[in-house]
């Protein structure tokens, strides 16, 4: 009985580890979020999900602009706490079924599983209202903004350029001024 009950104890801690092993390695310390290790894989079975049952998908990445002068006037830690709050807006205006991620730095990933472009982008507008409208700390002067680029998958696409038609959308809002969504319309091959 005491054998047993050793054991019973070592199964739930050795089961305890592996938890904490995983979420250490698949997760954002800073963010809690989906790091890109376990982000890609995600999205690549979406994609494989949407193919199989001829569902929309769409991307999104999303870049908070000029983040260096954030760290310059708040501080490293506080910028820290900008790309937190920054994550919780976000976060606030997706379903249980996105996936977000953060790629790195100040770079996110968003994925909505059947979703089409439209309601995708209109999530993407409010994500991006709300970031401008968030009340951050009364040390930042300027208001903290977002670039968005959402494209939707074309079938037959590899993830590699679904991800590219992404961030060049990305960037396009990013040479457009800034603080703005660019949707980047598919174009059957
Ligand atoms: P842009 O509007 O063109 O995106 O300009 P930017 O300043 O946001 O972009 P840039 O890539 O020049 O700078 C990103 C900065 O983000 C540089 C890097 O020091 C900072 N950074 C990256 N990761 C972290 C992090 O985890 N925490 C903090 N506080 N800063 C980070
Ligand atoms: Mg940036
Ligand atoms: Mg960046």
């Amino acid at each position: 009985i005491v054998c047993g009950g050793v054991c019973v104890v070592l199964v739930i801690s050795l089961d305890q580890a592996w938890k904490q092993v995983h979420e250490l390695a698949m997760l954002d310390t800073l963010t809690g979020l989906s790091n890109r290790r376990d982000f890609m894989p995600a999205a690549q079975r979406e994609l494989d999900l949407a193919l199989r049952h001829q569902q929309p998908l769409a991307l999104v990445v999303l870049d908070v602009d000029h983040f260096k002068s954030i760290n310059d006037a708040l501080g490293h830690l506080g910028g820290d706490e900008v790309l937190r709050g920054f994550a919780r807006v976000a976060q606030e205006n997706v379903r249980a079924g996105d996936i977000f991620g953060r790629y790195g730095g100040e770079e996110f990933l968003l994925i909505f599983p059947a979703t089409s472009l439209l309601p995708a982008l209109n999530t993407c507008e409010r994500i991006r209202a709300q970031v401008e409208a968030h009340p951050w700390t009364g040390l930042l002067k300027s208001r903290v903004s977002v670039s968005i680029g959402v494209t939707q998958y074309i079938p037959g696409e590899s993830v590699l350029e679904f991800f590219s038609r992404s961030d060049t959308a990305m960037y396009m809002a990013k040479e457009g001024g800034r603080n703005q969504v660019v949707v980047q319309e598919p174009v059957a091959k």
